[in-house]
């Protein structure tokens, strides 16, 4: 019932999409459509690789323990996520996300605390701010936590060699606190990303995996950015083989390689690693990388029939998936298509 109306209702959704397609008379529609279709996959370019190494880079600094006080710990009592813009509820003293509690407000007119249950409803009127804490959740959120490159304006030679000469003796000494100031210095006067490869070696070496981590990533964006994708990729790798926590970058790595090597055996490499994923959105990922390659790879169709959600996009993989399978003559994968079309 509510799917039904919010479909007709909703201007947004536009209706080009399965008017464009003729009934589904399978085989007779081309596999891939010289017509570029806005679910058809696209491959990973350089801006969504930098994007995506910055927003796992700002999850992995926000899971990391800080010296002092863990802000990560202050969460929205609705959603249990870390909070930016914090309100306490007025009565219970209970916080909140300012925009989880304004979606509330106007979606139900007030919010339950779940902490507190039932018959503990807070409305528009009852929320009290906390600007002490916000100040100290932003200040936290900008301070990094490990060493970082900016970029500079003009390289200093002279300079950057000192502090690069003194942060090596430090290191080779084994001061490792001492070596990374010193690094941190000499890196005001170069924008060579190289220079910085050694940085995530000294948190290993100080068995700080989580700043390795973080530090390899930063490398990785920091090379991918200076258009070394190889070596990116290599940094990436190593970056997970370090890190404590899992990071949502799998699919990418599994995108940059396709990206190098596509052949059959890469190609099914990256299917059996979208299938042992338990992540849907890096499935996904990597199910639409290989069709990028390969528009006819027929598992990569049936795991994205699999796991699509939205239901036009869903059409959309199960009627180029029926039409590849009844190219390839697996008439029994054509029929399972097709029976999913009618389910859907
Ligand atoms: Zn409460």
């Amino acid at each position: 019932m509510a799917a039904t109306s919010s479909y007709t209702a909703s201007p947004s959704r536009p209706i080009e999409l399965i008017s464009s397609y003729p009934p589904p008379i399978f085989g007779r529609q081309a596999c891939s459509s010289p017509k570029p279709n806005k679910y058809d996959p696209v491959r990973v370019s350089p801006e969504d690789c930098i994007e995506r190494i910055k927003k796992v880079f700002e999850e992995a600094k926000l899971k990391m323990p800080s010296e002092n006080v863990n802000l990560s710990e202050f969460r929205c009592t609705d959603t249990n996520l870390p909070l930016n813009d914090p309100v306490y509820g007025w009565q219970c003293g209970h916080l909140f996300e300012r925009a989880r509690v304004q979606y509330w407000v106007a979606t139900r007119g007030g919010v339950v605390c779940k902490a507190c249950g039932p018959g503990h409803d807070i409305y528009a009127d009852r929320f009290a701010e906390a600007p002490g804490l916000r100040a100290s959740i932003m200040k936290w959120q900008k301070e990094c936590p490990v060493v970082m490159m900016s970029p500079v304006e003009k390289e200093e030679k002279h300079l950057l060699n000192l502090y690069t000469n003194i942060a090596d003796f430090q290191f080779q000494a084994g001061n490792f606190v001492d070596a990374l100031d010193s690094f941190s210095k000499a890196f005001l006067y170069t924008n060579d990303i190289n220079r910085y490869t050694v940085i995530p070696t000294i948190y290993k070496k100080m068995k700080l995996m989580d700043k390795a981590a973080l530090a390899y990533l930063h490398l990785a964006l920091g090379l991918y950015k200076a258009g070394e994708t190889r070596e990116a990729l290599h940094t990436l790798k190593q970056c997970v083989a370090c890190s404590p926590k899992p990071l949502k970058i799998d699919h990418l790595i599994v995108g940059l390689q396709l990206s190098f090597n596509h052949g059959a055996e890469q190609l099914n490499e990256a299917i059996a690693i979208a299938s042992k994923t338990m992540d849907i959105e890096d499935a996904i990922f990597i199910a639409k990388q290989v069709l990028t390659y390969d528009p006819s790879h027929l598992e990569a169709y049936l795991i994205l029939c699999g796991l699509i959600q939205d239901h036009r996009e869903n059409s959309h993989f199960v009627l180029k998936g029926a039409d590849c399978a009844t190219k390839a003559g697996k008439l029994a994968l054509t029929v399972l298509f097709n029976s999913r079309l009618r389910r859907s």
